[in-house]
């Protein structure tokens, strides 16, 4: 999305942020070696182009970027108050990305199946159309049987939703098919009632997921596999700037470390460093050299 950032009166700060789009930047910025391309779709204005130019320059493979040819991209206004509370407008509704099932063919499905992993979000189900939902689940189904790794993120954001009804049969779907799972409490606790990390846990257990990581903001990162379950502590950051997508950056970092092959424990410590790296800074994207700098300490 195009993301506009009140700074000081009468002036706004363009950039580029969205969820998933925010794990893949901080997976490259901190695995180099690891293909990691974005599947969307964008319009054909000056804008999508200087969004695919961005992707270009954070590493990503645009190969999956599709132009829709009248649609123009989803665009969000944030702005923060004395109090340091955020408030968000946006423009997503006719958002080319909504588009994007429409342009996954057969032939695309086949590439994106060799890949090891496709990561998706509940705003990026949310953003699917309700008729393109079922073309979207039989692609998942297609990867995970070509021994893709599926893995899901709930970000539930209730305005993008009809219902709650209608999320829970959509997050169904996800838990049933996913591989890997990152869920804050937060996100699941409006959904189905469940208020702390064991309750998230016992709420997941049935759908047999390989590897569950529950986020629960500075106080600690729960990780399932299998059977076994572990804790990690995290060191809170006195100094909070902006938490906008430290669970994005958390997501994308934990990933790459474990398609890099490191434990789950190492995994969490690096994902939290770089969460914590990013809500010292405004806005989803922190700026690549203070990024990589904090990274390297
Ligand atoms: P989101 O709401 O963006 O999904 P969370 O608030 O659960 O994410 O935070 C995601 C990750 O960011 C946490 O797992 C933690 O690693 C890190 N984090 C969040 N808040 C803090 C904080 N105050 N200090 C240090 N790390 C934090």
């Amino acid at each position: 999305m195009i993301e506009l950032r009140a700074t000081v009166p009468s002036t706004l700060h363009q950039s580029f942020a969205g969820d998933v789009y925010n794990s893949a930047v901080y997976l490259k910025r901190c695995f180099a070696e690891i293909e990691t391309s974005v599947v969307t779709a964008l319009g054909e204005d000056n804008l999508s182009k200087k969004m695919r130019e961005r992707f270009v320059s954070e590493q990503l493979n645009t190969q999956f970027v599709f132009s829709h040819n009248t649609k123009v991209p989803g665009m969000y206004y944030i702005e923060t108050d004395d109090e340091g509370e955020r408030s968000f407008i946006y423009w997503r509704d006719d958002s080319a990305a909504k588009k994007v099932v429409e342009f996954m063919s057969e032939d695309i499905v086949k590439q994106l199946s060799t890949g090891d992993m496709f990561f998706f979000s509940g705003i990026s189900l949310a953003v699917i159309e309700n008729q393109a939902r079922p073309q979207f689940w039989e692609i998942v189904k297609q990867l995970k049987a070509a021994g893709v790794k599926i893995v899901f993120d709930p970000n539930y954001r209730a305005r993008l939703w009809d219902s709650v009804e209608q999320t829970k049969q959509q997050y169904d779907t996800a838990f049933s098919l996913c591989d890997i799972t990152l869920p804050g409490v937060e996100d699941l606790e409006t959904l189905y009632n469940v208020k702390s990390v064991e309750a998230v846990i016992e709420y997941l257990t049935p759908y047999n997921i390989d590897e569950i990581v529950v986020k629960n903001g500075p106080d600690s990162v729960i990780t399932k596999e299998g059977q076994t379950l572990q804790s990690h502590s995290i060191t809170p950051v006195k100094n909070v700037v902006d938490t906008t997508s430290a669970g994005d950056a958390f997501n994308g970092v934990y990933l790459g470390a474990r398609l890099d092959g490191r434990t789950i424990s190492d995994a969490v410590k690096l994902g939290a460093k770089a969460a914590g790296t990013v809500i010292q800074q405004p806005g989803a994207i922190a700026p690549k050299d203070v990024f990589q700098q904090a990274m390297a300490q």
